[in-house]
């Protein structure tokens, strides 16, 4: 809309400032490799490397608009309000839904006309592209200007092993394109552990996990080594009759999916290239852990995690959970990662336990959950700064991202040892991630990739759950419009 208002000529001659950023290594070469996650600490140069200030929370200053978006093209900053109004309108939202659900998706015609116009605004906007080439180019373009791709293949839960084993192919060909970019410029590769174990055998397992948890005399026979899967706290609700032990074609699907992520894991240590796990439903969730902590017992060797987890902090029993997974891993001496979110899922997860007469397990006020988010930090900020171990900080909040710079300087982590990554989605808070990363922070962003008809149910998914941070979104927009305005003026020299 606003490419028809201003003339080609000017946006042409709209300038981005490239002189704040001057080129040179964000790697410093005096660090071992050894001391810091494979990849995070990669200390071969990324294709175009630029030179950070010395790490500085004080930087993190949003009044400079020029500085925070000097990397940002004119077009980009156009096309990133445009998206960023649609989707903070929540009817947009629910006419997309309404559309890639209806009937009208399944009208050939129709359906070409709805995919051109999706792959040319919110896809274009949030993913970063359908196939290895294009997301190679958006990564290094991401790259150029100072950021890192967290590259995740768009595929959806499975529900029988050949799903999963499509899936796999998918995520092992992430692994791949890591490969083949530059090095440092893919930060993690992302998997899903409903993608590539059938969802009902997830329930299945979570089910007994509970159980034992129960009744710790409850027999597993399956069950390998893992770190506390539940707190005292953990709402077991869930599950309300013992389970039925798994039938030998279960135990069998159980194999196949370990062996599914073992091969998955396998891949990312020879790439060197670490494995984020994301976080799920409650029902599920034990399983998934269960998953994860199996394979970074497996795979996490010396002081570098090759796979994380993820920790949604909205959980009345995250703090708890967290303190006994990694109170396990130190007397394991595994090194661990930890993705912290607040987390996605908080209406559905609202509405099973009232269906089934329980309190939430969610933070009963916002507040709670910022605190939960801010103290998990802190926690494992401190955590990584004196042993092994890694930690993302997945979060578009200003507050939380002011916090952990202040604490992350304050102990000296920050580029220098490359234990902590910010991140954000593709297409969200560039502000804040820009801001970060300009302070002198590695920070990535989250980038899905695959054909658009893959890609986008997961994507409507992901805006469905998060309204309320689609319609927080005004403060970067507020910023961009600032920025677009000041080169606007500088265009026209006025
Ligand atoms: C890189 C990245 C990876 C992610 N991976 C995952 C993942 O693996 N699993 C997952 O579940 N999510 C994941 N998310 C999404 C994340 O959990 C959040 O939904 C999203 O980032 C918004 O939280 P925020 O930290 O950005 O905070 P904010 O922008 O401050 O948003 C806070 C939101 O939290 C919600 N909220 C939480 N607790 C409460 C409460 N008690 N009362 C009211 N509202 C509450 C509200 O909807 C509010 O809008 C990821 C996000 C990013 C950026």
């Amino acid at each position: 809309m606003a490419t028809r208002v201003i003339p080609p000529r000017i946006l042409r001659n709209l300038r981005y400032n490239t002189a704040t950023k001057p080129l040179a290594s964000s790697h410093p070469s005096s660090l071992s490799p050894t001391l810091s996650p494979p990849c995070l600490s990669d200390p071969k140069p990324p294709s175009q490397t630029v030179l950070r200030p010395a790490l500085d929370p004080s930087a993190l200053d949003f009044n400079d608009v020029q500085s925070l978006f000097s990397y940002v093209p004119t077009s980009n900053l156009l096309r990133s309000t445009a998206v960023l109004h649609a989707t903070a309108v929540e009817p947009m939202v629910d006419l997309g839904m309404w559309i890639m659900r209806s009937k009208l998706f399944e009208v050939e015609g129709v359906k070409d006309v709805i995919l051109a116009a999706i792959r040319n605004t919110f896809y274009g906007h949030f993913c970063a592209g359908e196939d290895a080439v294009t997301a190679g180019k958006s990564i290094r373009a991401l790259n150029d200007a100072g950021l890192r791709g967290m590259l995740v293949y768009g595929v959806e839960d499975a529900h029988d092993n050949e799903g999963c084993d499509r899936n796999l192919k998918c995520f092992l060909h992430t692994v791949d394109v890591s490969r083949s970019l530059p090095p440092s410029s893919v930060s993690f590769v992302i998997v899903k552990i409903t993608a590539i174990c059938p969802m009902s055998l997830l329930e299945r397992l979570s089910d007994l996990l509970r159980w034992q948890q129960k009744d710790p005399s409850f027999n597993l026979p399956w069950k390998q080594d893992s770190f506390p899967l539940f707190s005292d706290s953990t709402p077991l609700y869930h599950t309300r009759k013992r389970p039925e032990a798994l039938t030998p074609q279960e135990e069998s699907d159980l194999e196949l999916a370990m062996q599914r992520l073992n091969e998955l894991s396998q891949k990312c240590v020879q790439a060197n290239v670490p494995l984020l796990v994301d976080a799920e439903h409650t029902s599920v969730q034990p399983a998934i852990d269960y998953f994860t902590y199996n394979a970074a017992i497996n795979h996490n060797k010396g002081e570098s995690p090759i796979v994380f987890g993820t920790m949604q902090t909205y959980l009345k029993d995250a703090k708890e959970r967290l303190l006994l997974a990694t109170k396990a891993a130190d007397k394991m001496g595994i090194p661990m990662g930890f993705k912290l979110v607040r987390g996605a899922y908080m209406s559905s997860e609202r509405k099973l336990a009232s269906s089934l007469g329980y309190a939430s397990p969610i933070h009963n006020t916002i507040q709670d959950t910022h605190k939960c988010f801010n103290d998990c930090s802190s926690f494992l900020l401190e955590k990584v700064a004196n042993g092994p171990g890694g930690l993302v900080l997945a979060t578009h909040n200003i507050e939380s991202g002011k916090l952990a710079a202040a604490k992350a300087h304050e102990i000296g982590i920050g580029k220098v040892n490359h234990k902590l990554e910010f991140a954000q989605l593709l297409g969200m808070s560039e502000a804040l991630s820009y801001g970060l990363s300009n302070a002198g922070f590695q920070v990535s962003k989250y980038m899905p990739f695959g054909p658009v008809e893959t890609v986008m149910p997961y994507l409507l998914r992901r805006a469905e759950e998060n309204r309320g941070m689609l319609a927080a979104s005004g403060f970067d927009r507020l910023l961009m419009r600032k920025e677009l305005g000041r080169r606007l003026k500088a265009a026209l020299g006025v």
